[in-house]
């Protein structure tokens, strides 16, 4: 076909919408303009692994929908909540300011999550800067019967809204029995929720006309995602932890402020990652995060592959032996390739993705794709060879993977003729005096760094494997 763009809309997406519980064929409002909105990180600390899965599953969406719908025709939002009392509660335990605090955590988020491989989305709105379109949101709440001010606070009255409930499938009379915080006496109903509260002391606070005070949590996303992508839009994605209270509540306000419009119109969840078979958590040890893995020197590549092994609807389990099979992996893949320019991915491997985003057997596509251009290499067809390496390539890349950026772990080609030649001298020495001591040390040594020894009567050939380290080589001279 002539136009590409014209061939890629005829790739279906299929999306597994939490809203009526089905799969459904994606069809987005306006194709020139697919809007989709994702909640993004409280910034008080740097992000954890479990963090790290919902920005490489939603990256990858980003991705397929630029590849079907045009680069420029995809407006992604996510969001940073930088109100909120956990970092209240950091700036006064470390006597930083909150700015402080908040802008070091963006940075560190950037820098995490684009070791990731995960684009940038179109916008990344911070909550401080929308307050004046949560004040008017609010105002308008109050004004149509869905919320009321008491005692400071402003809340939502969950009994204004018939559908309260529907995207959890929970019902009121069951919510209130679950309840066990205390009911607050300004509260009409128990699961009424905060829109806004009174700020004292060093708490942040913004003029309103409910007193000086900030917002509740959920009501920025409801804010943001109307001021930037409108009041009916396609996508609305987080991990499965936020589908109740945060986006019943976000849908409650969102669909009460604005009655023409339908909020979100796909709902997507990841389920949550847990680390060896537990739930990740500080007191048991296995808690860590992207910026821990990295340092260790895990690739963000692999960890962006591991990511990306599990479908996002299924638990994942985060595991060591899982990232060594990464590396593993994405090694010799590395190590074939030639410098071939990534060509349209392969229709089995898109078609993989437009089934609700099935990462995993996209992955495995990928392995076919591998598989079939060794094939070809070995018919000595030149031309052949390099459309599949174009092709596999094409739909790595897709993917976020085998990118130039992402391959800066890659050292398929370190220099190891100074290893080898003292390797040899050594041999020479050991045959001479019968004691192997320090070849073998020097062999031992290379291993530890990742290093395939393989001798023969020729000589030795020094290999970079999977783990090699070049800075334990460093160390050897
Ligand atoms: P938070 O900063 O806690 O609001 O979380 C940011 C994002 O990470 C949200 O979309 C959460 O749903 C998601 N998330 C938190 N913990 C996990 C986990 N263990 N597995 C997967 N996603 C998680
Ligand atoms: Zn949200």
């Amino acid at each position: 076909m002539e136009n590409p763009r014209l061939e890629n809309l005829m790739t279906d997406i299929k999306l597994y919408n939490t809203k009526t519980r089905r799969k459904e064929d994606f069809t987005p409002i306006d194709p020139d303009n697919v809007r989709m909105y994702v909640c993004g990180p409280t910034v008080y600390d740097r992000a954890h692994i479990g963090n790290a899965r919902p920005v490489v599953v939603f990256d990858v969406l980003f991705r397929l929908l630029r590849h079907k719908y045009g680069h420029y025709n995809v407006n992604y939002v996510r969001n940073f909540t930088d109100v909120d009392d956990k970092i209240n509660a950091k700036a006064a335990e470390t006597g930083r300011s909150i700015t402080d605090i908040t802008d070091e955590t963006i940075k560190w988020y950037h820098e995490d999550m684009d070791a990731l491989g995960a684009l940038r989305p179109v916008h990344e709105p911070r909550a401080t800067q929308y307050i004046p379109q949560m004040v008017k949101m609010i105002e308008g709440l109050i004004a149509s019967g869905h919320a009321y001010a008491s005692e400071g606070h402003v809340l939502f009255d969950v009994n204004s809204y018939d559908a309260y409930g529907a995207l959890s499938g929970r019902k009121l009379e069951d919510m209130r029995a679950g309840e066990r915080v205390e009911i607050a006496d300004y509260k009409r109903d128990p699961m009424d929720f905060v829109l806004w509260k009174p700020s004292s002391g060093d708490q942040p606070g913004w003029d309103s006309p409910w007193g000086v005070g900030r917002p509740g949590w959920h009501i920025e996303c409801s804010a943001m995602a109307l001021d930037l992508l409108g009041e009916t839009f396609d996508i609305h994605g987080g991990g499965l932890d936020l589908q109740f209270p945060h986006h019943e509540n976000e849908i409650a306000q969102s669909c009460c402020a604005k009655p023409s419009g339908e909020f979100a119109r796909y709902w997507l969840h990841n389920e949550m990652l847990q680390v060896e078979g537990k739930k990740m958590s500080k007191s048991l040890g296995n808690f860590f995060t992207v910026r821990d893995l990295l340092d260790q020197g895990v690739p963000g590549e692999v960890i962006r592959f591991v990511l990306l092994s599990t479908h996002y609807r299924s638990p994942m389990d985060w595991t060591s032996s899982k990232v060594k099979e990464a590396k593993g992996t994405l090694y010799k893949w590395r190590e074939y390739l030639t410098g071939a320019k990534p060509s349209e991915p392969h229709p089995d491997f898109i078609s993989a993705l437009g089934q609700d985003l099935n990462t995993s057997k996209a992955i495995y596509e990928l392995g076919v794709l591998f598989l079939r251009w060794m094939n070809t290499k070995s018919y000595q067809d030149a031309d052949a060879t390099i459309k599949a390496e174009s092709v596999f390539l094409g739909s790595a890349q897709l993917l976020g993977l085998l990118s130039l950026k992402l391959g800066e772990w890659f050292v398929g080609d370190y220099d190891f003729s100074w290893h080898e030649d003292r390797f040899l001298v050594l041999r020479d020495e050991a045959m001479d005096t019968k004691d192997f001591t320090a070849l073998d040390e020097m062999k031992k040594a290379l291993t530890e760094a990742g290093v395939k020894v393989s001798m023969s009567k020729e000589g030795v050939k020094l290999e970079a494997g999977p783990d090699f380290d070049s800075g334990k080589i460093v160390d050897l001279t």
